[in-house]
């Protein structure tokens, strides 16, 4: 049996979408589970379409999400060398297909469109764009990889698709079929949304008489809010999601579960573990749904088993460029099983860069009170550490008949200027002892 061959082949149209660093991702997987190998094609045929820097952008998405690739191709390239003109031929010459010369009309607007079998097949035109001369009532089938069921279609619904444009450029169909054989791909994996496409790559597979590979067509995946995910809907793409401040991480374990389930109901993988747990019999049939909730779950997990060093350089990213490293480090330490995306550092964490203003109505009728006896108590206090802070104040406030819970918001509030905040003990040891009494010389007024 030939070892399986894979490919990802995005268009460079945008920025990487999630369902697209999921087909790469499952493509890899099922190649490098059994020590095959995973190519990576950019689809740049439709010149008007393409977004300069995309592919780019796609590419080091997808190293930084550990998708490497064995085999790089670029379809304009090729088409530079022929590789398409020469199929077309092929098909021409056994009149599979034939010129064209409607292409340079809006087809849409003249109502081509649903026009099936194309005004200049009988024609015998001898230049033109080219097209695929689809049969009435035949019947063209194959078994899907993913869905695992057989679709089928009769041929006389079946537009006589463009295969190679006027330009010279191929159009997806001609080149997707070219270069799968070419490049021997045996499993293509791509979005349901390609499937009306299918029937036409099934005749010119047949008519070129080249083997078939294994076609799966992974389910679409849904938005919770119904219907289809889509750009227009939310922040799906790679680089927004990163942006709102999920980690790679956890977005890629998401993303595994999307259409894919072990055995067991594991739930954490690296990519490594995933390549080994990744079999065919995981996919599943039903369209998952894009929950969020279940993201910011993934998400809060993977940041909690960050070290604290990694998630402070993470958290760098949301705070002055000017704050210590190490201090950085131990804010980390502090806020990582509190927050499920990156962004809520600021809110949460915000007040150990900046002296917060501190609304006084806040602080009740005996908050001054507890602040004037909390700022001599901590003045005492000669090493600075948590459990000496937490034994001055625990006596300081059984001594004073102080209520601990309406202490500890008065120091709160003076501190940070909040109400919700992390544990103001471990905040005050990291904010340190200069600081914290500043502060709360601050709101006392002395
Ligand atoms: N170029 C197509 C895309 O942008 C590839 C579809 C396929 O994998 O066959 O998704």
């Amino acid at each position: 049996m030939k070892n399986i061959k894979t490919r990802f082949a995005p268009s460079p149209t945008g920025s990487l979408h999630i369902g697209s660093l999921r087909t790469a991702l499952y493509s890899y997987a099922l190649a490098k589970h059994v020590g095959g190998k995973f190519i990576l094609r950019i689809e740049d045929t439709d010149k008007k379409r393409e977004v300069e820097g995309s592919r780019e952008e796609i590419e080091s998405q997808l190293k930084s999400f550990g998708i490497f690739w064995d085999e790089y191709h670029v379809q304009s390239e090729r088409k530079s060398h022929g590789v398409y003109e020469k199929v077309a031929k092929i098909l021409l010459d056994q009149g599979n297909a034939f010129y064209c010369q409607c292409e340079a009309r809006n087809a849409k607007k003249e109502g081509y469109s649903k026009v099936l079998r194309d005004p200049c097949r009988g024609k015998y035109l001898k230049s033109g764009a080219v097209k695929l001369k689809v049969p009435d009532g035949e019947m063209v089938s194959y078994t899907d990889y993913i869905l695992g069921k057989e679709i089928k279609w009769d041929t006389s619904d079946v537009n006589d698709a463009t295969l190679l444009k006027s330009n010279g450029f191929p159009t997806y169909h001609l080149a997707v079929v070219a270069d799968d054989h070419e490049m021997n791909i045996t499993h293509a994996l791509r979005g349901y949304d390609w499937l009306p496409s299918t029937p036409i790559h099934l005749l010119v597979y047949k008519y070129l008489k080249y083997e078939l590979p294994e076609i799966g067509h992974l389910t679409d995946i849904l938005d919770p809010g119904g219907g289809k995910l889509s750009k227009r809907k939310g922040s799906v793409s790679v680089n927004n999601l990163l942006v709102d401040g999920y980690v790679r991480g956890a977005l890629l374990n998401f993303v595994m579960l999307l259409g894919w389930a072990p055995k067991d109901n594991r739930e954490f993988f690296s990519m490594e573990e995933f390549v080994k747990a990744f079999e065919k019999s995981g996919f599943q049939k039903s369209n998952p749904v894009f929950n969020r909730e279940k993201l910011d779950w993934f998400n809060s997990q993977y940041i909690q088993k960050m070290s604290d060093s990694s998630l402070a350089v993470e958290l760098s990213k949301h705070f002055p460029d000017d704050v210590d490293n190490k201090f950085l480090e131990k804010v980390s330490a502090l806020i990582k099983t509190r927050i499920k995306r990156l962004p809520e550092s600021k809110e949460l964490a915000g007040f150990f860069f900046e002296r917060p203003e501190v609304d006084k109505k806040l602080l009740g009728e005996n908050g001054l009170n507890h602040l004037r006896i909390a700022k001599a108590t901590l003045e005492s206090v000669t090493n600075w550490k948590l459990e000496n802070i937490n034994a001055k104040l625990t006596s300081m406030i059984e001594e004073n008949n102080f209520k601990t819970g309406d202490f500890y918001m008065s120091l709160r509030i003076a501190i940070t200027g909040k109400k919700f905040t992390p544990p103001i003990n471990e905040s005050i040891e990291i904010l340190g002892k200069e600081e914290t009494l500043k502060r709360l010389k601050h709101v006392i007024g002395r």
